[in-house]
Order: structure tokens, then C-alpha cells, then sequence
């Protein structure tokens, strides 16, 4: 045996083992009975340390060395030299940072994130201060590691998006920000009211919708399942099984319809990877934000899209026939493209969502550089929150205190659902470019074209290369911008608004 073919088998090991941690996870957020919490506990807790040793071993990383040596001529987009190379990454990364400070994050989270429960629940941001104090003070920490850099930002945002910048984000977001603030001001002033009919749509007669639809879209059954759970979420054990859950609202059915449309993109990635880098670090996504590219484009280019409802109304239709005898596709698809600002990001639509992160960006920033003090964070919250969306929060708990990804002491990965906005109507400009009748066959209920071009283009390449060559080697291009999301949602809302 090759020490590349060693050291492949030793991936393959470590991948098990996160998919069996990942498959308990699964089963806590599903179907876990609720005193088995202590069992399933210690039972993650085990797996994470066989986890952490295998990847820390000196063995492992001798293999490595081995196999380098071995691959000195072998193509550099080759699947062994691409191994090779994350391998190396995630080894000198790990490497530069000491364990007891791994330890002093791991620990300051898990406080942080009761103390920002509990803040959260009294509206009172001055319980959780302390916690963000010190996690911020870790990360800087964390951050200096890793100099030189330009921004203290980088080397945080390069844990989500490898070798995205600060700077980078920066233009991308003036640039956004420019055309985003006037749009959404007239969208405000001249969209007409549309809602989806108000009645109970039941339970049962929702998911089975939903599963129609999924089918329709490409997700395969026999080699996933869907179920419900408090937040929707994808979960991959492996390219044969890759699962996703959704929330049901009786009153509200096009939630959970594009909520599971949303995951199904996330799962249909995650089905679509080369089976040549099955059990390696590579079988998985190039980036969060590739991946959010991939379950956006599904939920709001083509969920959101005339053409898409002109399929999916009847269906629709055909499950709840009382409750929609008087509505038509057209009015549904206004109704999930209306627009409002308002003040929580998970609830915001296509239009103000970008802006919601925005805010988040310069705060973190501010927050990590000093620019900005813990204490004075609430009021330039609410500053900025008035200053984008024209909205201000009553409270703590509708404003700073919203997410939970601070209390997780995650910073920089805020933008990557931004990245997958910008992403999403890129992959998505270049479909309408190379996918013949792409709309046209939407409207028919054929998503296969469709699904075809991204597997081809985007999913089979997994994170066998950086998110930069990956966006040049599936779509052609040189840089994430802004243009295609703007030019997209002004021919939609031009066509909705008439302006
Ligand atoms: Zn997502």
C-alpha cells in the first residue's frame, strides 16, 4: 500500500466517525427521547475525543509527509494533490494555535451561550456583555496567530471562506449597499399588497406537498428523508445519505415549503459531490458560502420565481383545493416575494436580508479592530439598524441580541450567507446563459436542465479546490459581485411593482 492510499484509509476513518457523531446529532434534533440527553451527551463527547486524537496524531501526520514526498509529480488538480494540499492547511492551522487557548474559546462559548440565552430571553444586554468581552478578547488572540494580515478580520472570516478578505468584502458591500438601499425604498413605496389566503393548512397534507415538490426538484428519497424538527436543517452521513428536516406553520404553508426548498439545495450539494473524494475532507462543500449559493438559488431563484409557480400552483392547489379556490399563481408568487423591512434577519426576504448582514459585518469589525466598546454595541446596533433598513429595534432582544453566533464566539461568518446571495444569482445568470428554455422548463415542473448544469458545473467538485478556483473552474469567473443579484431582483420587482 502507497502511504497516499495509507493515508486516504486514515481519512476515511475520521470521515465515519464525523458521520456517526453528525447521525446522533440528527437523532437528538429528530426523534431522541427527551431524557436521553445525558447518554447522547457523553456519547458526543467520546466521539469528539477519538475524533481530535486521530486527527492530532504524529502518525497521521507523518503519513502526510509521505504521501507529499510521494506526490511531487503528480498533476496539481489531481484528487491526491488536492487531498494533499487541504490536508496541509488544516494541519498548519491547527498547528499555530496552542491547545490551552482551543480549550479557554471552547469554555467561554459554552458560558457565553447560556449567559446569551438568558439575556436574550429579559431583553437585557448587559448580562451578556462580559461574555462578549471575553470571547472577543480570545479571538483576537486567536487572530494574531495567524499574522501578517491586513485585517484582524481575515484570518477569522478565513476559517468559512478560505482566503476571502476584509477588504474584499468591503468593496463587495459598498458596491451592494449603493444599489440595495435606493431599490428597497421603492420597492417599499410602490409594491402592491399580496398574501397567500389566510386559513389553516394542515399538517400532514403539507409535508406530503412538500415531498411532492421535492421529488419534483431532484431530491432523492432512497438516498435521504425528510422530517420535522425545532430548525430546519441538512445533515450529510456520507454521499448516500444526506437528510434534511423542516418546521410546519398551520397558517403559514409557504414557510415551510421554502424553508425545505432552501435545505433541499443544501442536500442536493451535498448528494452531487464526485464519488472519487467519498470519505475525504473533500467530499463536502468549497466554502459556507458556496454551499449557501447552492440552497439559495434553489429557494429564492427558483421558489421565488414566476416560472416556478406556474408548476407549483396547481399542486399546491390540489392539496388544499378549499383553502386556495379563489386564489392564482400569480397572487402566491407576489405573496412570497413581498417585501418589508424588519428587524430579524432569519425572517427578512431577498431583498433586505444582505443588509441585515451588512450590519453585522461592521459591527463585528468595529468590535474586533476597538472602534467600537462592548458597551456602546446595542446603540450603534440600533443606529445602523435605522441607517440600512429604516428600522429600529424596541429592544435588545430584537436587535443585538438575535443570533446566536456571537454567543458561539463565531465571528466572520456572518458574510458567508451574504457570499451565497451574491453567489446563488452568479450560478444562476450563468444557467440562463448555457441551460436552453431554462424557465420554460421550470414552468413545466422540469428541474432537471437545471439540476444537470449545477451538478456538472458546481456540486461534482465538492472542496477539491479553493472557493477562488472553484468559481473559476465552474462558472468562469474571476471574482464574487454584485451585479447579477441587483440586475435580477430589478427585472422581478420591476415586474411586480411596475416601475
Ligand atoms: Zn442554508
Amino acid at each position: 500500500m502507497t502511504a497516499y492510499e495509507r493515508l486516504r484509509e486514515a481519512c476515511g476513518v475520521i470521515r465515519d466517525l464525523e458521520h456517526t457523531a453528525a447521525l446522533l446529532d440528527w437523532d437528538q434534533q429528530t426523534f431522541m427521547p427527551v431524557n436521553a440527553e445525558p447518554d447522547r451527551v457523553a456519547q458526543l463527547t467520546t466521539l469528539a475525543g477519538v475524533i481530535h486524537e486521530k486527527q492530532t496524531d504524529p502518525g497521521f501526520a507523518r503519513l502526510l509527509e509521505q504521501a507529499e514526498a510521494e506526490c511531487r509529480d503528480c498533476a496539481p488538480d489531481s484528487v491526491q494533490a488536492c487531498l494533499i494540499r487541504r490536508l496541509r492547511r488544516d494541519i498548519e492551522k491547527q498547528s499555530k494555535v496552542p491547545v490551552d487557548l482551543v480549550k479557554q474559546l471552547a469554555e467561554a462559548a459554552a458560558q457565553a451561550h447560556s449567559a446569551w440565552a438568558g439575556a436574550r430571553e429579559k431583553a437585557q444586554f448587559s448580562l451578556f456583555a462580559p461574555h462578549l468581552e471575553r470571547l472577543l478578547d480570545l479571538r483576537r488572540q486567536y487572530a494574531v496567530l495567524f499574522a501578517p494580515y491586513e485585517s484582524i478580520y481575515d484570518p477569522l472570516l478565513d476559517n468559512f471562506e478560505e482566503g476571502f478578505t476584509a477588504k474584499q468584502l468591503d468593496i463587495l458591500f459598498a458596491d451592494l449597499r449603493r444599489n440595495l438601499v435606493p431599490l428597497l425604498r421603492r420597492i417599499i413605496d410602490s409594491q402592491p399588497p399580496a398574501e397567500c389566503p389566510k386559513a389553516v393548512y394542515g399538517e400532514k397534507e403539507q409535508l406530503a406537498f412538500i415531498n411532492e415538490v421535492l421529488h419534483a426538484v431532484g431530491y432523492d428519497f432512497t438516498r435521504g428523508r425528510q422530517d420535522q424538527s425545532a430548525h430546519p436543517f441538512t445533515n450529510e452521513f456520507g454521499l448516500n445519505d444526506v437528510r434534511i428536516t423542516t418546521r410546519i406553520f398551520p397558517e403559514m404553508p409557504l414557510s415551510a415549503l421554502l424553508s425545505s426548498i432552501h435545505e433541499c439545495g443544501h442536500a442536493l450539494y451535498a448528494m452531487g459531490v464526485s464519488r472519487e473524494l467519498d470519505r475525504t475532507p473533500l467530499a463536502d462543500g468549497a466554502s459556507f458560502g458556496f454551499h449557501e449559493s447552492q440552497s439559495r438559488l434553489w429557494e429564492n431563484l427558483v421558489g421565488r420565481s414566476r416560472a416556478f409557480w406556474e408548476y407549483c400552483f396547481p399542486v399546491f392547489r390540489r392539496y388544499f383545493p378549499e383553502q386556495l379556490k379563489n386564489a392564482s399563481a400569480e397572487q402566491i408568487w407576489r405573496a412570497v416575494n413581498h417585501v418589508e423591512a424588519t428587524l430579524i434577519r432569519t425572517e427578512s426576504d431577498e431583498v433586505t436580508y444582505n443588509l441585515h448582514i451588512m450590519l453585522r459585518y461592521e459591527m463585528e469589525k468595529e468590535l474586533l479592530n476597538g472602534t467600537l466598546a462592548v458597551k456602546d454595541a446595542p446603540a450603534a446596533w440600533n443606529a445602523k439598524s435605522m441607517e440600512l433598513l429604516g428600522v429600529e429595534p424596541a429592544n435588545d432582544a430584537e436587535g443585538i441580541l438575535q443570533d446566536i453566533h456571537w454567543s458561539m464566539g463565531e465571528f466572520g461568518y456572518f458574510p458567508t450567507y451574504a457570499i451565497g446571495n451574491l453567489l446563488a444569482a452568479q450560478t444562476w445568470c450563468a444557467a440562463e446563459k448555457q441551460v436552453p428554455d431554462l424557465e420554460a422548463e421550470i414552468a413545466k415542473g422540469n428541474f432537471r436542465p437545471l439540476l444537470d448544469f449545477l451538478r456538472r458545473k458546481v456540486h461534482v467538485l465538492g472542496a477539491r479546490f479553493t472557493p477562488a478556483e472553484t468559481l473559476r473552474r465552474s462558472l468562469d469567473a474571476e471574482e464574487i459581485k454584485p451585479d447579477c443579484f441587483i440586475r435580477l431582483l430589478e427585472k422581478k420587482y420591476s415586474r411586480i411593482c411596475g416601475f
